[in-house]
């Protein structure tokens, strides 16, 4: 590692993946301050929200309105927990029932974490919730044999300079494969994405790879996204080029929200993904009243707006994923403890 980086762990949310933007719609309204705040990185979740909806981004991103807590994302984020505890038990003891118990050990964790509580489950609701958690854990094992897997890092935090821009983000789990090489492995709640879309889905975990190669000095060879509710598995190897390929396409996504940003410009743009936008009554693109949103809501001030992934997955945008974004432990695939690595750069461009 660099003489700037870093390691530090803390629980985070998971992040959806984002399909590409549906039609622009209509402008947003005239953002408040709060969206004028300084952020000095960018998640690969941030930059899927902003594909899809630049309002949304703008909302959870730079103001960081936290949207109402939701059972898929809660449900992320305990299977990620649970996932987390199991790579932490030695090879051998990572079984189907190791994991049943870390799940329970990680509900019990999260019993009184606001998003939780927020939920108001029903004791039965509640019950239904884990044992859709544990159906995806059972997905999980029919994806690898965890007694083989050897993790290196776990909901690993890390931040690079890379090419223009500073990425930031949350890896579910690096690892050796048994030559050695480093992989990447995002572990995702929601439903696998249609075939058309698998390479798009990959896209953050080639920018994971990227920071791991900036962090560590070493590219991995592969990065792998389990959808545990395929379950399916979709991997791919890594190269320079699509390393390159990655880092101008992430320059360029900066560059757009840098202009958009100054110009208080952040449009909406409905797709199918606004079901799953927490923001959605408040939308002007759907008949809302974006100022009453700005006017009443808090905005969650704590960490760095644009790099933390309140749950690995994210920002409610993406209905392949199960997550709602935004500041919470929700972070539509994790709602994770981790490390975190990361590496400062000089002449980060930083908006506002
Ligand atoms: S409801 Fe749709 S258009 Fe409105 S902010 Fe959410 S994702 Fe964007």
């Amino acid at each position: 590692m660099g003489p700037t980086e870093t390691i530090e762990t803390g629980v985070t949310g998971a992040s959806p993946d984002q399909p590409p933007g549906a039609p622009a719609g209509q402008p947003a309204e005239e953002p408040r301050e709060a969206s004028r705040r300084p952020f000095v990185s960018l998640s690969p979740s941030a930059i899927g929200a902003f594909k899809s909806c630049p309002l949304a981004f703008r909302l959870s991103y730079l103001d960081r309105l936290p949207q109402p807590p939701s059972v898929p994302a809660v449900r992320g984020t305990l299977v990620h927990a649970a996932l987390e505890r199991l790579m932490l038990a030695p090879g051998p003891e990572r079984t189907p029932d190791r994991a049943r118990a870390c799940l329970a050990e990680a509900a019990a964790a999260l019993a009184d974490h606001p998003e939780m509580t927020g939920l108001a489950l029903s004791p039965e609701e509640s019950a239904a919730m884990l044992e859709e958690a544990a159906r995806l854990l059972d997905g999980y094992f029919t994806l690898e044999d965890p007694t083989r897997v050897r993790p290196i890092g776990l909901e690993l935090r890390m931040r690079a300079q890379v090419g223009a821009v500073r990425l930031s983000g949350v890896i579910d789990r690096l690892e050796l494969d048994p030559d050695g090489e480093l992989v990447v492995t995002d572990y995702k709640t929601g439903a696998p994405p249609t075939q058309q879309r698998e390479q798009q889905t990959l896209a953050p975990l080639h920018l994971y790879a990227t920071l791991v190669e900036q962090v560590i000095g070493r590219r991995p060879v592969r990065v792998q996204l389990l959808y545990l509710s395929g379950p399916e598995a979709i991997r791919a190897d890594t190269d320079a080029r699509a390393g390159a390929a990655t880092i101008a396409r992430a320059e360029a996504l900066w560059s757009a929200i840098l202009r958009a940003r100054a110009r208080d410009d952040f449009r909406a743009r409905p797709g199918p993904l606004c079901d799953w936008c927490g923001y959605r009554p408040h939308c002007p693109a759907h008949g809302g009243d974006l100022a009453v949103l700005l006017a009443s809501a808090s905005p969650d001030d704590s960490g760095d707006p644009a790099t933390d992934d309140p749950t690995g997955d994210p920002v409610a945008l993406d209905p392949a994923a199960d997550g709602t974004g935004g500041p919470g432990i929700g972070d539509s695939d994790t709602g994770h403890t981790g490390g975190d690595l990361g590496t400062g750069g000089p002449g980060t461009p930083t908006p506002g």
